[in-house]
């Protein structure tokens, strides 16, 4: 140490120290400025290709004109859905085959149809040959050749399970195939393989808009004693006896839309999530039916015949949470699951262990963030004889009940550190965790987000009838702030 720079009160050895500490907070600075703008980069919103169309809808503004480009060159009408759309015109010449077998325009008794091709012979022409013709020819080589399709129409038929069919007839019934319902085949279709039986159900489910897919076989003891009503069964207090076709589970999840899912409460909504999974299991079952299989949703809210979370948890989804939601390596706990069971034979997936159940002994965040106090910060339990942690679903319910905007919480999955935006900082965080067999990082990482990322006291999520504030976990996106938009 020099005289003079101990004059001046600043050694070598702590200007070094200060420098390293520089340094070291730059750094620190720098990756959580990188982490904060990899956060927001709109690729790390992991989930559904077309998440917020970025980079799909172009800037249309140096193409805008003021005129449409078709030209308007003379007094307009309207056309006759009757006659001018070929659907309906068509339908209505088939009814006019199936009655009589008419050779000309003139011998229709449909008036409309008639001017119709009156004044428009070629429609006559080309309709006639449509049906005389190329209609009956497709039949005979769709009976010849046809069957390399198989996947197709189960595919299209898919697509137009637009919405979740209503259960009305016990499973025995409601889960099979249906004559002439999208094609369906009366024979289950000779599959290759389990193998790739599952490796196809699982292309058509992330096709379907998936993000995430897995397959186990059903273990009975995830099925209800006693159906819910709704579901087919008519009589609830009538135990159900599992019905030896649901033999295989696939679940299927897709996250919840990001931001408004980090502002609960309650600026976000399960039902994005639980809308994309019901289309995905409605779709999925339906895909199935079209191969001759029996198929059946368990999808939310509450259209369910099964515990969901074990069974994801069977299906390699992720682990079980000290707040009783599933963990999933992707996203977190951010996602919505809906099941189709089925009898279609498929390889199954095996659970995995990522080192959540090690996490969650240390890590205590979902519970000291939980407004309602619903989740355990002790010890796990033995519920129905498996030992798990028990959330107190009764007093989660309260807390849904008293919030406001779109209601229920969600706030434990919002806190939790593995509901993560699929960036870089995540995805090593990740990594680093489960390949630590000491468990420090992930006390680490626990301890970085409690000191950097604090929620609001959780009295304060309350609604301030009930001693809060209406607080919300992180801001609402800009797109959800009712008062830049409405005035109130
Ligand atoms: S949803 Fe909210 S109230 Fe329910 S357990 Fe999670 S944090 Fe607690
Ligand atoms: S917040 Fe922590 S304790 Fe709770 S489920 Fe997530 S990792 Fe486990």
């Amino acid at each position: 140490m020099s005289e003079s720079s101990s004059e001046q009160g600043f050694s070598r050895r702590q200007f070094l120290k200060a420098s390293g500490a520089t340094s070291a907070v730059l750094g620190g600075a720098g990756v959580g400025l990188f982490g904060y703008a990899a956060g927001r980069d709109p690729n790390s919103y992991l989930g559904w290709q077309t998440y917020e169309g970025v980079n799909q809808y172009f800037n249309r503004s140096k193409w805008s004109v003021e005129e449409a480009t078709y030209e308007r060159v003379g007094p307009t009408s309207r056309p006759d859905a009757r006659t001018e759309n070929i659907f309906s015109r068509r339908g209505r010449l088939f009814r006019q085959y199936r009655e009589r077998n008419p050779a000309k325009p003139e011998d229709l008794d449909d008036e409309l149809l008639r001017a119709h091709y009156e004044k428009y012979p070629e429609d006559w022409e080309l309709d006639v040959i449509n049906m005389k013709e190329i209609m009956p020819k497709q039949r005979a080589d769709d009976e010849e050749y046809g069957d390399r399709f198989y996947l197709s129409e189960a595919w299209s038929g898919a697509m137009m399970a637009v919405s979740p069919d209503r259960i009305s007839e016990p499973p025995e019934v409601s889960d099979f195939p249906q004559a002439g319902r999208h094609g369906d085949p009366t024979e289950p279709l000779k599959m290759k393989s389990p193998e790739l039986t599952a490796k196809l159900i699982k292309k058509i489910a992330h096709e379907l808009g998936s993000t995430l897919v897995g397959i186990a076989k059903l273990n009975p003891d995830w099925v209800y004693l006693h159906p819910l009503r709704g579901r087919g069964f008519e009589n609830v207090d009538e135990p159900l006896e599992v019905p030896k076709h649901w033999e295989y589970a696939i679940v299927v999840g897709t996250p919840m839309s990001w931001d408004p899912l980090y502002a609960n409460p309650t600026y976000g909504t399960s039902m994005d999530a639980y809308a994309r999974s019901r289309i995905v299991s409605a779709r999925l079952a339906a895909f199935i039916k079209g191969l001759g299989y029996a198929a059946r949703t368990h999808m939310p809210g509450n259209s369910y015949d099964l515990m969901v979370p074990p069974i994801c948890v069977d299906a390699g989804i992720g682990e079980q949470g000290r707040h009783s939601v599933v963990i999933t390596p992707e996203l977190g706990c951010n996602f919505r699951p809906a099941i189709v069971t089925t009898n279609l034979p498929m390889k199954t997936d095996k659970p995995i262990d990522f080192g959540v159940q090690d996490f969650c002994k240390h890590c205590k965040i979902c519970a000291d963030n939980c407004p309602s106090g619903a989740i355990t910060t002790g010890d796990k339990v033995d519920v129905r004889g498996y030992h798990r942690y028990l959330l107190n679903s009764s007093k989660c319910n309260n807390f849904w009940n008293s919030t406001l905007g779109s209601m229920g919480c969600r706030l434990c999955i919002a806190v939790c550190p593995y509901t993560r935006k699929a960036n870089w900082l995540h995805r090593t965080a990740l990594k680093v965790t489960t390949n630590d067999p000491t468990g420090l990082s992930g006390k680490v990482l626990t301890g970085l987000q409690e000191s950097f990322y604090p929620g609001p006291d959780p009295q304060d999520y309350y609604i301030p009838s009930l001693g809060g504030q209406n607080a919300t976990y992180r801001e609402p996106p800009w797109w959800l702030k009712t008062e830049d938009f409405i005035d109130m």
